[in-house]
């Protein structure tokens, strides 16, 4: 299950828009959104399609922190599970944060904790496993994890700056212990 994170729209083109992604550019879908955003907006994504949008202000005012959009991201998953499976209340949820996914776990457990009243994962605990940063180099062809600093600039091993970063961005909930 990953999670929807908020990106910003670069660019808009009938009902498509071009939003950045950690960096790297993706199209998506409009057409679930009631109105049409405009660019510099953020949206939260699901499965190809914009499912909400974040105006670009309350972003940039601090007004919606990025780790307070994931908890309530998070909390989605919880209610959505918990309905499909008939359960009562979510005891524990686990989740999966890459170093460089830009999210600092402190105030993802703040937001989460400070959002979860009156919700199935009220007495929930947040388990955060932070995945460190790892790719592969074309040059060696080795396998490497990075540790320390989230970004790197040439394959550790060899000094190559040919090399790819496959772990690290991820965001995902792993895990959900339900009663
Ligand atoms: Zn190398």
């Amino acid at each position: 299950m990953c999670l929807a994170v908020p990106s910003k729209i670069i660019e808009i083109k009938d009902h498509v828009a071009t939003i950045d992604v950690f960096g790297a550019r993706k199209e998506i879908s409009l057409m679930l959104l009631p109105e049409t955003p405009r660019v510099g907006d953020y949206v939260l994504i699901h499965a190809g399609f914009a499912i909400q949008t974040i105006v670009r202000e309350s972003v940039e005012s601090g007004e919606v922190m990025h780790e307070s959009s994931i908890a309530l991201s998070i909390l989605d998953i919880a209610e959505e599970q918990c309905r499909e499976q008939g359960c009562s209340a979510v005891n524990a949820i686990r989740v999966r944060i890459g170093k460089a996914a830009g999210v600092l776990p402190d105030s993802l457990l703040f937001a989460f904790d400070a959002l979860k009243e009156n919700t199935v994962a009220e007495k929930a605990q947040l388990l955060i496993d932070v995945v460190p940063v790892g790719g592969k180099c074309n040059y060696c062809k080795q396998e490497f994890d990075v540790d320390g600093e989230p970004y790197i600039f040439a394959c550790p091993l060899c000094g190559s700056s040919d090399f790819v970063i496959e772990r690290g961005r991820e965001m995902d909930v792993e895990d959900m212990e339900m009663q």
